[in-house]
């Protein structure tokens, strides 16, 4: 079925989006990564990707930034794939924690057991599920799983990678806490080391849309014509990203704009219309919960703009 907006309507829904989020201001740079405290805070960028292909964009939407926890999604999808959505929610769960994505408590409290792929620690123990002999062979499977889904080579930035591993006294404590309480299901450092490098890696808006627009067309990439991963899995990935994509403001978002989405302390945004099309937003400074204030502010405006919230009737 075509799609019920023309070339027009997207180009002038994302410059729209554009400049709603060029008059927020606010937020800050992450500092807790060395990196992401220096990148230029006036970047901005927004791109859409539809189901056939098409790409719109506004602003810096080739400038390459920190995938961060975007990149949860798709190791996510890499590990469904593998060991099938039954097995993965049993071992990592599929429940929104309700608190902040590195929350030792929220494992405590659930006995270990981190609930959700799509905080620190139920992506450490999703990484450490991958298959492969070596954690080298086990990275290079999630490097191409995300470049399967980019449509092209993504890159390790060994500079990001180096100002991560060496500060991630955190999630070193919570990978060894999965490791006693049975949930981390490799050795625990292996599976840091490879949940590290996954946040590691560079891409620009109009990478993520594709890699959005890949969800949103039953995981085939609309721009290479791939199937990524299995179109059953792409609605467990999508509803894990309503739970718990934004997140302790998720539930915000799923109220106000009414779509999957995945935000990275790298300032990355990322919202997935089924059937449809992706939006990508791209601006370093964070709001108190984590999420890119003016990338939600472009999100926003340009679901509202299409009529994209799926609780809409
Ligand atoms: N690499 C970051 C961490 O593990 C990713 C966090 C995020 O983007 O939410 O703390």
């Amino acid at each position: 079925m075509p799609l019920p907006y023309t070339a027009k309507q997207l180009q002038a829904a994302v410059h729209t989006g554009f400049s709603v989020a060029l008059k927020c201001s606010g937020g800050s740079n992450a500092s807790y990564i060395p990196y992401l405290a220096s990148v230029d805070p006036n970047l901005i960028a927004v791109t859409i990707v539809t189901v056939d292909g098409n790409t719109f964009a506004a602003g810096d939407s080739q400038y390459q930034f920190a995938i961060e926890s975007i990149s949860k999604v798709f190791t996510l999808a890499l590990v469904m794939d593998q060991v099938g959505s039954p097995a993965l929610r049993a071992k990592v769960g599929a429940n929104p924690t309700g608190m902040p994505f590195n929350s030792v408590m929220a494992l405590e409290l659930a006995k270990g057991k981190p609930m959700s792929p799509l905080v620190n620690a139920g992506a450490i123990s999703t990484a450490s599920l991958v298959s492969g002999k070596t954690p080298d062979e086990r990275w290079q499977k999630i490097l191409a799983t995300q470049s399967a889904f980019a449509g092209r080579d993504l890159v390790l930035s060994s500079e990001i990678n180096q100002s991560e591993q060496t500060t991630n006294f955190h999630n070193r404590a919570i990978a060894w806490l999965l490791y006693s309480a049975g949930t981390c299901y490799s050795d625990p450092i292996e599976a840091l080391d490879i949940y590290t490098r996954q946040c590691s890696t560079l891409i620009s808006t109009t990478d993520l849309a594709v890699m959005g627009a890949t969800l949103a067309n039953k995981g085939k990439n609309p721009i290479t014509g791939k199937q990524v991963i299995g179109a059953e899995n792409v609605r467990h990935i999508l509803a894990e990203m309503m739970m718990e994509g934004l997140y302790t403001a998720s539930g915000d978002f799923a109220y106000t704009v009414g779509l999957p989405g995945k935000s990275g302390v790298g300032g990355g945004i990322l919202a997935v219309a089924p059937g449809k099309l992706a939006i990508a937003g791209f601006s370093p400074p964070l709001d108190a919960n984590g999420n890119s204030v003016r990338g939600q502010a472009a999100v926003k405006s340009i679901a509202e703009e299409l009529k994209l919230n799926l609780f809409e009737a």
